[in-house]
Formats: structure tokens, sequence, C-alpha cells
């Protein structure tokens, strides 16, 4: 099961919300870390972007609160954000074949304003 962490990004200049941390759109290899299983199991150890702001966010030892991390943040794959968007889009009625990431994160999660100038796993580190 997908953390659905439903709380405001802890970043001071971001605070927004955060309904879904899409720990899934993380490169397939990089789910075999225990980074990835401490975010999928909420557990301090591993940290993920915000959708937002790209900082770094991870769960604190209560289980339930996301605060800033240290530690080095998992990054979505574009090639599967852009997959599931597409997916997403060829469903609609009518089908919409140019769905981009940022507007299916903002339809279907609910998450206007996320993925804007994401730097993606396959753009590299800034
Ligand atoms: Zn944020």
């Amino acid at each position: 099961m997908a953390p659905w962490p439903n709380q405001s990004c802890p970043h001071p200049g971001c605070g927004q919300p955060i309904r879904d941390l899409l720990a899934e759109m993380v490169p397939n290899a990089d789910q075999a870390r225990p980074e990835f299983k401490a975010v999928l199991g909420q557990t301090p150890g591993g940290a993920i972007t915000c959708p937002y702001c790209k900082q770094a966010v991870e769960y604190d030892t209560d289980g339930k609160s996301l605060v800033p991390s240290v530690l080095v943040p998992l990054i979505y794959s574009r090639a599967k954000m852009e997959r599931r968007a597409r997916d997403y889009g060829s469903h609609k009625k009518p089908p919409d074949m140019t769905m981009t990431p940022e507007q299916w994160v903002a339809e279907d999660k609910l998450m206007p304003g996320a993925l804007h100038g994401y730097q993606y796993v396959e753009d590299g580190t800034p």
C-alpha cells in the first residue's frame, strides 16, 4: 500500500498539501532499497521528495508525521510519471492523449501545483 500522508509539507515556505507521496513513481531499482521500504512503511530512515518543492521529507518516529529530512531523497522517474499520465489521459472520455504529469496529479491526485519544474531522476542533479 502506498503511503497516503494527507498533510502539509513540513518545509518552511512550501506547506503544500501532500495527499500522496507518489512513492510508486520512483524508479523500480530504487524500490529495492531500504530507504524506499522505510518510506512505504512510514518509518524514519528513508526520504522522498516533496512533490511540490522537491525537498527531502521523511516520516517521524510516530509513523504519521512528515518532517524535513537530511537524507538524500528518492526522486521520481520522468518515464514512469509520463506513462502514468498518458494512461490516465487515455481512459478519459473523450481521451486526452496530451495529459502531462502536472495535469495528472492535479486531476487524479488533487494536488494542483505539484511537479511544476520538477527535476526527475533522468534530468540529473542540478
Ligand atoms: Zn514541499
